[in-house]
This record gives structure tokens, sequence and C-alpha cells, in this order.
């Protein structure tokens, strides 16, 4: 038996001795600098000559470390070692999978502050993020093996006289696994082992900016006990290997988390059928967002003003829950404009390493690029309220910035810009605020902030999002309590953490004997 399923608790970093074990952990992680890790295939190390280098986005010229680049040769030697694999482990006591899973998470919880100063340190995540993220992977992990136990034996269909049926789970073959960078930890974990623990085998494509926390996961994974070919680790630049992996034969199923661009690129690549290929591909694609916060005349302003400047500076932005605008009722919206501002003229900016930072920097110099063109625009659309200062002489630093009154339709007001920028628009009535929230292509997260009953029943009907919250921030789902995915070109909605998950790793097959 296993204890009921419970989120991993994050660590209270206000205590000393949590701080003290944390700047050991990174002072591991330092220790490290230089380390070359390998490509896994088919359970053994191989290494290529040419190399993928992680750089600190805190200081950019800082090498993290490296790995193995695959190239399409070593793919298909990836391939062949899933397919050969898959025929064992598609048949292996599901129980016994997910008991790999368990045996992983409780190897990560022993190694939680190394793999969380890991992602401090490679994706420039400030320390408290970074220790809820190793938290949300090992959830996962325990998650996802309690729910394979529970779809073990399938679901009970109606026999009748004469005629016994059964409704079971096969798994699908092997899957192909493209995380991005931005949850480095735990969208990679969980989008690795959902597939694993369904019996499929996988290969794992890490986010180019971040391969080392991958790495780090995959010599857990083996530590665990994986066997040869059930987990291969092939990290690559995408240009180079994305379309391969996509396009291959043996591909049964990807999953991919990442922009909309990469992700209807992958749909639409995947549904050919390829020579030799004798299946259909599934693809589940979590793709991005443009997420708002509402808040209604009826509303606590200091609960506003806390969902706002969380939702938007957390990570500096750079979440596809981030709540990168605000739709305000008119008659609230000069207060909690003016009190949002100052609490973000409060928010520390800095060296992620440094636990006193709030915000680190942005990925690297396309997104510092991307994030600053868009400060540009929103100069030109709206009120420059706070903000608008930058520095990518050492790393990729950008203020919180925030503009207001802006027109619904304004680029800033509808574009994912992916940064710590923050655009305010005013309302007329609760409604129109709600329409101007799913005025976008995206329908992923939305918070309301609202102590009017009818108008949250509203929002439950019409606030057209894979994610809604009241009165609380638009980020931060938890595995199993708060299951995540998106409308509309957010994405195929496949609710990672969510208890019907698992089904989209498996195919369902129906058996009936006559008596
Ligand atoms: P991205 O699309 O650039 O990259 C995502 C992954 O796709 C990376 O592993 C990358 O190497 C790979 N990739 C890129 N081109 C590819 C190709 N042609 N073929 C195959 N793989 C390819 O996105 P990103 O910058 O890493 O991540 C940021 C985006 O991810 C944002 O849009 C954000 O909203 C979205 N995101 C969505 C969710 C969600 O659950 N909906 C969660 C996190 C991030």
């Amino acid at each position: 038996m296993y204890t009921e399923y419970r989120h991993e608790p994050f660590t209270d970093f206000t205590k000393e001795e949590n701080q003290k074990e944390f700047l050991e952990a990174l002072a591991k992680v330092k220790e490290d600098i230089g380390k070359e890790y390998p490509l896994i295939i088919g359970g053994k190390e191989v290494t290529t000559e040419e190399k993928l280098v992680s750089y600190n986005p805190c200081n950019k010229t800082e090498v993290i470390g490296s790995t193995s680049k695959a190239s399409p040769k070593e793919l298909d030697q990836a391939f062949a070692a899933a397919k050969e694999a898959f025929k064992t482990w598609s048949q292996t006591n599901p129980t016994a999978r997910a008991e790999l899973l368990f045996r992983a998470a409780a190897i990560m919880r022993r190694r939680k502050h190394e793999m969380s100063a890991t992602v401090v340190k490679e994706a420039g995540k400030p320390w408290r993020e970074a220790d809820i993220e190793v938290a949300e992977g090992i959830d996962f992990m325990e998650y996802y093996g309690r729910q394979m136990i529970e779809l073990k034996d399938g679901k009970k269909i109606v026999s009748r006289d004469g005629e016994s049926n059964q409704y079971v789970y096969t798994s699908a073959g092997v899957a192909v696994t493209i995380p991005p960078w931005n949850f480095s930890a735990a969208i990679m974990i969980g989008t690795t082992v959902a597939p694993l623990v369904t019996g499929n085998t996988v290969l794992m494509k890490p986010a180019e900016p971040t391969p080392l926390i991958a790495a780090k996961f995959v010599d857990i994974m083996r530590e665990a006990g994986v066997p040869d070919g059930v987990l291969n680790f092939v990290p690559g630049e995408p240009h180079e290997i994305g379309d391969y992996l996509v396009d291959h034969k043996d591909t049964a199923l990807i999953t991919f988390t990442g922009s909309k661009a990469t992700g209807l690129r992958i749909m639409e690549r995947a549904a050919k059928v390829q020579e030799g290929q004798q299946h259909l591909k599934r693809v589940l694609a979590e793709m991005g967002g443009k997420d708002t916060v509402v808040v209604d005349k009826e509303a606590d302003v200091e609960t506003a003003v806390e969902a706002i400047v969380t939702a938007a500076f957390n990570f500096s932005g750079q979440k596809c829950s981030a709540g990168s605008r605000a739709v305000i009722h008119e008659d609230l919206y000069d207060q909690v404009a003016e009190r949002v501002v100052e609490e973000t003229e409060k928010l520390t900016l800095g060296d992620s390493e440094k636990f006193e930072n709030y915000l680190g920097p942005v990925i690297n110099q396309k997104a510092y690029d991307k994030v600053t063109s868009y400060i540009n625009i929103g100069k030109e659309e709206g009120k420059l309220l706070t903000g608008d200062e930058s520095d990518d002489s050492t790393g990729y630093f950008i203020k919180p910035t925030i503009f207001g009154d802006l027109d619904p339709q304004a680029r800033i007001m509808k574009e994912e810009i992916f940064g710590p920028v923050l655009a305010l628009a005013k309302a007329k009535s609760y409604k129109e605020a709600i329409d101007i929230a799913n005025n976008t292509e995206y329908g992923l997260t939305g918070a309301v902030i609202s102590t009017n009953v009818e108008n949250m029943e509203y929002a439950k009907r019409h606030f057209h999002v894979g994610n809604l919250y009241f009165n609380r921030n638009c980020t931060g789902a938890i595995v199993g309590y708060h299951p995540f995915g998106g409308f509309k070109l957010s994405g195929t909605d496949s609710k990672a953490g969510g208890p019907d998950h698992l089904l989209q790793y498996l195919l369902p097959k129906s058996i009936s004997q006559a008596l």
C-alpha cells in the first residue's frame, strides 16, 4: 500500500539552517562547473564530439556545463533501443513501473537542494521558485505512479449473459518528450515520467538552454533502476534534430510543451504518415498564454494587488501562466494601479544565487531582445508607469515594467511577451472585463478577484480558460490539486497533473469473450 498523495512541502527559507543548506548545494553545483554529460542510449553512455553548452543567464559568459549533442545518427540508435525495450517494458507490471517512480522521487527528495540549485544556476530561477519547481517534479512522480496503479486493471464495463467483457489499457510505443526551459525540472520530469509509467519508452530531448538539470534527472532515474532503452537522453539543437524526432516513423507519441509556433509545427508534421509507419501519432501540445487577472468593482484591493504583482513578476513573467495583463473595473482602476506600482517598485532584481532577489534575469539574449522590444512597443501603446530599465552587460536583467491605460486591442495586451512586463486596462463593467480577458487566441489561465457570488459564477461559465482561479493569482498550479492545461491555441488541454492525464499515453482495448 502507498500513502495517500500529498504534494511535496516547500522549503522554508526563512529558517537559517535551510538557507545554509541551500548555499552548500549551490557551492556543490559550482564544483561541477565544466562537467560534461553524455547521451544515454540503450542504457549506455554515448559521447559525441559536438557539445550543447549551458550558460548562466545571470553571468552570460559563465559556462555551467555541457552535454554531448545528438545527431540523427544517435537518434536512430535511440529509436532502435526504445523500440526493443518497449517489448518488455510495456509488459512490465504497472505497479513495478509505478514503484520505479516512487524510488526516483525518494532519491530526488534526498538531492532536492542540489536539483533546485541547478535550476537556479542554469535557468536563473530564484531560490524559492526553483525549490517549488523541483517539488513539482517529485509530485509528478508520486501522483502519476498512483494514477497508473489505479488504471492497471482497466475500467469496469458491462457484461451480459453468455459474454464477458473487459476494458483495459495498453501502451502506445515510443514517445518523444520535448519540454521547455522555463520549467526545466518540473515539466521535463512530468512529461518524461507520464509516458514511462504507462509502459511507453522515451526519447527525451531537453530544451537547449537547460540540458544539465535533465542530465541529473536521468542520472536519478538510472540510480532508481530504469531498464536500458526505456529512457534515452538525446539533447541537441532543435533546428538539427527537432523535425527528425517528430517525423520519425517509430514515434508513436509526442509530448511537447513550448511556444505556439513550435507546437503548431509539430502538430502539422506529426499528422503526416511516413513510409513504414503503421499508426497515427498522438500529440500532446501545451503552448503559450496571455493570462489575465480580472478585478471586479466588488473586490478586496490588497488581494487584487497581491494577485497581479505575483502573477506578473514571479520568475520574471517567464511562465505560460503569467498574468501579463490585468483588467480592472473603472471604479477601482486608479487605486489598484497605484498600489500595484508601489508594490512592484519594492521588488528586488539581481543575481538569482542571492536569496534576497525576487527577480532574476530572463533566460538568454533572444528573450532579452524580445522583451525589450515589447517594452518599446508598450511605450507607444500605453502609459509607462514604472520600469523600462534593462541591462545585459553581465546577465539579462530587465526591471519589472508596467504600462497603464491600454486599449484592449493593443499588442502588449494580446501577444505573449514572456518577460516582466505587465499591461493594465480599464473596463466599464465586469462583463466587459471578462470579454477583454477572452479577447486573445490563448485560453490558458485567468484569475478573478471578486466578492460577488453571481459574478464569480458568471466567470465559471464565460471566462474561457483551462485554469480559472478566484481571489488569488493565476500561476502556481500544483500537481493533483490544480490539473493544468489550456484552451484555444494554448494547446491540447492535456491537463498535466490531472486524474485523466495518463489516458492520453494509453490505448484502450475492448475485449469481449463469448462464454
Ligand atoms: P520553444 O517552442 O522555443 O521550445 C520548446 C521546446 O521545443 C524546446 O525543447 C525546444 O528545443 C523544442 N523545439 C524547438 N523547435 C523545435 C522543432 N522544430 N521541433 C521539435 N522541437 C523543437 O519554447 P520555449 O521558449 O522553450 O518555451 C516558452 C514557451 O513555452 C512559451 O510560449 C510558454 O508559454 C510555453 N509554455 C507552455 C506551458 C503550458 O503548460 N502550456 C508551460 C511552459 C511553457
